[in-house]
Order: structure tokens, then C-alpha cells, then sequence
């Protein structure tokens, strides 16, 4: 995962390999290294530009071999541990600051978490490893099969629910907004604590779609609202991202299929395009490969 965007670090820190100090030259053409990297991960190139600066601002002359009083003695600090550290705290930065918190109601209301996203995006499966989530950390959550346009949806929401014990909620010929309403409503009687709402979604943002899902918010008014978004798609996904936001003003990020050939372009940027936080990372199929977003995880993964 993220090998793109790792393969720019290491060519850099081959760069500056076995220097005692180096000079402003050596840490641009590291930087160079890393600049394409990221593009080619499809980082969004503002994004790139401004991380770049950064860097080269904080390595330029503070890249000299040093040495720090460890407990085991001296231990020699050279200019190429700097530099990573810079990168490192560089990529936390853009990444962070770590914000994996759900907002839950106050005693007696049920909370609401709404999955948006486009079609295929991983929400349906995102939604069933959120009630596995949420059932380990002791809460009483149930599902809302609320994707009425593709007919697969309920169905797979349905085997989720079943896997989990998981009530799964849905009432065929009824609109989304109005469904999402009575299962509130079936909630707060069933005592359930979470109601996580699987929205419909479309292979690109219309009008139509966001219409549906602004109404669902006025509907249900729910404590979080959280944009699954596939990390395959790069850019597109940060595009994505910014337009829901826009329209639906989200709480933060699901990033699915990390575990896959990811170029990493979603994970670097999103934060900083939207300023909204990624909550969690999908990574796998199975209801258990939910991962708490930790940035400083995933930039000492992309250091290696
Ligand atoms: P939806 O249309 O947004 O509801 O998407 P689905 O939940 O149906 O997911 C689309 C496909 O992506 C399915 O084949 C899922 O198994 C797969 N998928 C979802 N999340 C992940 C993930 O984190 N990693 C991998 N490898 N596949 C995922």
C-alpha cells in the first residue's frame, strides 16, 4: 500500500545517504524525488507544492550531522535521519491531528451516524464494520438500508446485519427520507443508542442525490455525518469529498481499500483540501478490517 508515495522517500533518502551535512542543492534534488512521487500518487498539486516548501524550508541548514546523549550513550544523528524526521513530522502534519471521536446524543435520543458516498465507494460494507465497531465498544446500534436504488444494497446490508446480530432496518416503497425517519423513531423505542443511515449513492455527485440526502439530514438530524470514499480513485475522491462537504456539511472520513494498490493521493490530501478529519481507514473486505486513522501510523508506513 502507498508504495508510490514511499518509492519518492526512498530515492531521497538514498540521496542524502552517508553525507555528514548537506547543501541546499542535495535537499532540493531529494525534494525532486519526492515532489513526483506524490504527483504520480495523484496528491493534489497545491498540496504538494505547499508540503514541498515545508520541508525544504525546515531541512535547509539544519541538515548536519549532529549527535544526541541517548541511554545508550552518544548516538549520531546524520543529516538523512534529519531530513526523514522533517518529512515524517511534515506528512503527521498534513495528515492530522489524529480525530477518530464519533459524536454520540445526549442520554434517551438515539445518535445517528449517515454513510454518504458514490456508488461503490465501500459504504454498505463500511457500514456493517462501523456496527462491528460499535458493537465491541458496548453500544446497541442498527442498521438503516436506505440505498433504495441499488437493490443489492438492502440485501448485503441485510447479510451484515445477520453476521453481526445486527437489526437491520428497511421498508420497501417508502422514501429514503421518510424510512430514515421511522427507523429513528423504531430506535428510540427498540432502545437502540446508534442508528447508522446507508444513503444512496451514484457513480458521480448530482443534483438528485444530494437533494435525497440533505433531506435525510433535516429528517434525522444526525450527529455525524461521515463520507466513505475510495482511496483507489486518488484525486477524484478529494474532489468528491469537497463537493459533499459543500452540500452536506460532513464530519469527517472513511477512506476504504488502503489495502489495495492505493496511490495514496486521497490520504495526503483530504485533510488539507477540506480541513475535515479522516476518522477511520478501511482495510479489507471482512467487518474487521476497520482501522482508527492514526497519522502518524500511516506516515512512518510511507517512510518505511
Ligand atoms: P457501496 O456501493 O458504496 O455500498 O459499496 P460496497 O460496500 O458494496 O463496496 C464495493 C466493493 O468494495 C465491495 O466489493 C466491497 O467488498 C469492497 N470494499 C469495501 N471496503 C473495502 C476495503 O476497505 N478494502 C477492500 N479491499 N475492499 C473493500
Amino acid at each position: 500500500m502507498l508504495e508510490t508515495v514511499s518509492k519518492g522517500f526512498k530515492a531521497a533518502r538514498n540521496k542524502l545517504k552517508g553525507r555528514t551535512e548537506i547543501t541546499p542543492e542535495v535537499v532540493d534534488d531529494a525534494l525532486r524525488d519526492i515532489r513526483v512521487s506524490l504527483l504520480e500518487a495523484d496528491v493534489s498539486f497545491d498540496v504538494v507544492k505547499r508540503f514541498v516548501a515545508r520541508v525544504r524550508e525546515k531541512a535547509i541548514g539544519e541538515v548536519v550531522e549532529t549527535k544526541v546523549k541517548t541511554e545508550k550513550g552518544l548516538l549520531k544523528v546524520t543529516p538523512q535521519d534529519h531530513f526523514i524526521k522533517i518529512c515524517h513530522d511534515e506528512l503527521e502534519a498534513l495528515m492530522g491531528p489524529v480525530d477518530t471521536s464519533l459524536r454520540f446524543a445526549d442520554k434517551g435520543r438515539p445518535s445517528g451516524v449517515m454513510m454518504v458516498g458514490l456508488q461503490g465507494s465501500g459504504k454498505t460494507t463500511t457500514a456493517g464494520k462501523l456496527a462491528n465497531k460499535l458493537l465491541k465498544d458496548g453500544k446497541k446500534p442498527i442498521l438503516v438500508a436506505a440505498d433504495v436504488y441499488r437493490p443489492a444494497a438492502v440485501d448485503q446490508l441485510k447479510v451484515l446485519g445477520e453476521k453481526l446480530g445486527v437489526p437491520v432496518f428497511h421498508e420497501p416503497g417508502v422514501s429514503p427520507p421518510d424510512m430514515c425517519r421511522h427507523a429513528f423513531e423504531a430506535a428510540q423505542r427498540d432502545k437502540a443508542n446508534v442508528v447508522i443511515y446507508d444513503t444512496a449513492g451514484r457513480l458521480a455527485i448530482d443534483d438528485e442525490l444530494m437533494v435525497e440526502l440533505e433531506q435525510i439530514k433535516a429528517q434525522v438530524h444526525p450527529e455525524n455525518i461521515l463520507l466513505v470514499a475510495d482511496a483507489m480513485i486518488g484525486q477524484d475522491a478529494v474532489k468528491t469529498a469537497a463537493e459533499f462537504d459543500r452540500r452536506l456539511a460532513i464530519d469527517g472520513f472513511i477512506l476504504t481499500k488502503l489495502d489495495g494498490d492505493a496511490r495514496g493521493g486521497a490520504a495526503l490530501s483530504i485533510k488539507e483540501v477540506t480541513g475535515k478529519p479522516i476518522k477511520f481507514l478501511g482495510m479489507g473486505e471482512s467487518l474487521d478490517r476497520l482501522e482508527e486513522f492514526r497519522p502518524e501510523g500511516l506516515a512512518s508506513r510511507i517512510l518505511g
